[in-house]
């Protein structure tokens, strides 16, 4: 059986295409020329694996690809079992004429998500508010490891989407609102794929990534459909030429460079203004898909369609295919429809109406990347990484993302850090609930609450770390000589839609999370923590709060969330998205003219750095050193200047942050994530003459 003996050896038969000394080009010319048009069809084929009616069907079907997607059947849950199962279909593929090993696809967003006991780090939107692009990347290498180790050697992210509307359930897939930032994480791409020419691939700890949704999923338009149902998810995008090129084009040519393996287009429709198009589903556009994205940006991997994507085009099903082949989709993931699908195909080419010419371009996308991952030569899993699965090098990775993502957006009196001597009273929903931290995509598509994997709370980690901690879910117990309480609130996990921002539709606290608030920190002086996909409003409150943190979904290792805590390091993160004040303000994002938000873009306060003294002097200095690192080209310096002007203004604002500060300071933020050093330091003397 292959799961003992995994590396089978292939006898070559003496064709180019096995050989492996062979150049990728010359061995997919070679494998191209030898195939049946049902076998190419087979090839652009993914199914979900749960949908094969008979393991046969993927010799039957020539099937190129299997999934378990998001909806997918209940998955294995030990490492082991993945790479049995996969091994299995794998064994029924070299049944085939030639011998073509299948590329398993799963959604491994913030670590081997599918995997009960795997390493979970930070959602990106944790991950864009480190604004450290060695954390992105590591956390792309340590998903890729365990991911790879089960047999699996393509992973459905990153998500580079920029979310602009935090209505939108996805917003924690994606790294922010700002396309610079999101384009700063991108290194996550090296971490999945190593190199970016692809010479990793065939290591047994790399993936092939997938960049996504491209394009304008983060921009669609809240509203109601006829229906009731909200619009936002697969909603439509409406932008002119130039904000679609600015905010939701930009961080994608930075993803080809980076050699991004496959791309997957959104559900979402795309309107721009003025072309008289309206609005047609990303999936159907061929002036996005071929002509933007494989011409214009010389994207060379394969483009996979979303989950049943192409049945939203309008038209019967055979104009779907038509239309989403032709558009420049190279494999479509059915999910179900595989049998239909591959007929549908080869009645399409036939009929004249797909050409073979673009069939034969989409296969050869396809099988360059299955070479370029070594899958010929070894089809099977390779389990030798298993063991790093959940280790501890993993979490230390993970734990250290976790803290580097945490948030202070206010801290009165210096309640934070924390001393491991006070007395500390811990309350709310999400302080000791390790699937409510993890979110969505964490064993299910969908989340749960509860002790889904294996990790530490946010509780947990400040039992550790401090020496007199007490806990009550239910803030039924805050009186008695605490020295601090430490509410932490938020979200329940959710994937896609809308999230679970329930019937009234806005991103408040629910009523037990207000309560435990407003009773923990009428008692004492307290922390609240917000561990959520995105903003929350709690204006209302704030008032009441001596500190807050956004802990965003943190991940299994609630100890780095205790890590910054109890100040064994310094906070450090940054908003990565606008934090409102109320649902009236959405959308509201950095550059808007109008701005005024809870907090800006940007905002972060530090427990590191001595209080510094200084004023406009200081930040005429600044201004010159700023200007320095710029024309010598040196980010460090670039970012250390910038991070002291804005520590200077985040000191002398205190509290009340007016929109005439908050707009320069988030601005600011922009400017340095391009490289404007000057420019910021100059916004952010704006923002210190208003505050
Ligand atoms: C999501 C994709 C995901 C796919 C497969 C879809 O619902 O939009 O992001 O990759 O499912 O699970």
């Amino acid at each position: 059986a292959p799961a003992e003996n995994p590396q089978v050896v292939i006898d070559a038969h003496g064709l180019p295409y096995l050989d492996a000394k062979l150049p990728v080009q010359k061995r997919v010319a070679d494998l191209l020329s030898r195939l049946s048009l049902a076998e190419k069809a087979g090839q652009m084929t993914q199914a979900e694996r749960g949908a094969l009616t008979a393991p046969g069907d993927i010799a039957a079907y020539d099937l190129g690809s299997l999934l378990s997607g998001g909806g997918s059947t209940p998955t294995p849950n030990t490492p082991a079992a993945w790479a049995r199962m996969i091994d299995g279909f794998q064994l029924r593929a070299q049944a085939t004429r030639f011998q073509i090993p299948l590329i398993y696809g799963v959604d491994a967003v913030h670590g081997h998500n599918n995997l009960v006991g795997a390493t979970i780090l930070p959602h990106n939107i944790g991950i864009g508010a480190t604004r450290d692009p060695q954390v992105a990347h590591d956390a792309g290498k340590v998903t890729a490891a365990e991911v790879r180790a089960t047999g699996i050697p393509w992973d459905f992210a990153p998500c580079l989407c920029v979310a602009r509307d935090e209505r939108w359930g996805r917003t924690y897939e994606s790294f922010g609102e700002d396309p610079a930032l999101v384009e700063s994480m991108e290194t996550v791409i090296q971490g999945l794929q190593g190199a970016a020419d692809g010479r990793d691939l065939r290591k047994n700890d790399r993936v092939l990534a997938t960049a996504k949704h491209f394009v304008g999923d983060g921009g669609t338009e809240f509203g109601s459909s006829t229906t009731g149902s909200y619009t936002i998810d697969q909603g439509v995008t409406k932008v002119t030429r130039q904000q679609l090129e600015a905010v939701h084009l930009a961080p994608y040519q930075d993803a080809v460079d980076r050699g991004v393996g496959t791309f997957m287009p959104s559900y979402s429709s795309l309107d721009i203004l003025g072309d008289g198009k309206g609005a047609v589903k990303m999936h159907a556009r061929a002036d996005m898909l071929n002509g933007v994205l494989k011409g214009r940006m010389g994207f060379d991997g394969f483009v996979i369609s979303d989950w049943q994507a192409i049945d939203q085009i309008p038209g019967d099903y055979a104009s779907d295919v038509r239309t989403s082949i032709n558009a420049g989709l190279d494999m479509i993931m059915v999910p179900y429809a595989y049998k239909d699908f591959h007929t549908t195909l080869l009645d399409e080419v036939r009929a004249g109406r797909v050409s073979e010419k673009r069939i034969d371009d989409a296969v050869s996308r396809i099988l360059t990347q299955k070479f370029k991952l070594g899958l010929f030569e070894k089809p099977y899993a390779d389990t030798s990484g298993a063991s790093k699965i959940g280790s501890g090098e993993h979490r230390a990775v993970a734990r250290e993302a976790a803290a580097e993502s945490q948030v202070l957006l206010k801290n009165a009196g210096g309640v934070l850090p924390l001393k491991k001597s006070q007395k500390v009273y811990v309350a709310g929903s999400n302080a000791d609930d390790i699937g409510n931290q993890t979110g969505g995509w964490t064993v299910t598509w969908q989340g749960s609450s509860g002790d889904i994997t294996d990790g530490t709370t946010v509780l947990e980690g400040m039992k550790e770390a401090g020496s007199s901690v007490t806990y009550s879910k239910d803030a039924s117990a805050p009186t008695g000589g605490y020295d601090v309480g430490v509410v932490v609130v938020g979200e329940t996990p959710y994937a896609e839609g809308i999230g679970d921002v329930g019937n009234g539709n806005d991103l408040a606290l629910s009523a037990a999370d207000k309560a435990a608030v407003d009773t923990v920190c009428g008692a004492m002086k307290c922390a609240v923590l917000i561990v959520s996909g995105r903003p929350q409003l709690i204006g209302d409150q704030l008032g009441d709060i001596d500190a807050l943190v956004a802990s965003w979904l943190p991940g299994t290792e609630g100890d780095g969330v205790a890590d910054v805590l109890y100040g064994k390091r310094a906070f450090s993160g940054q908003l990565p998205v606008t934090w409102p004040k109320s649902e009236a303000q959405l959308p509201i994002n950095v550059g808007d003219t109008a701005y005024d938000p809870q907090y800006p873009y940007g905002w972060g306060l530090t427990t590191l750095t001595k209080v510094s003294s200084g004023g406009l002097a200081t930040l005429k200095g600044l201004a010159v050193a700023a200007s320095l690192a710029e024309r010598v080209g040196s980010e460090k310096a670039g970012r250390a200047v910038v991070a002291k002007a804005r520590l200077l203004v985040q000191q002398k604002v205190g509290q009340g942050i007016t929109s005439a500060v908050a707009k320069p300071f988030a601005d600011a933020d922009h400017l340095l994530l391009t490289g404007k050093y000057a420019q910021a330091v100059a916004k952010l003397t704006v923002a210190y003459k208003a505050a």
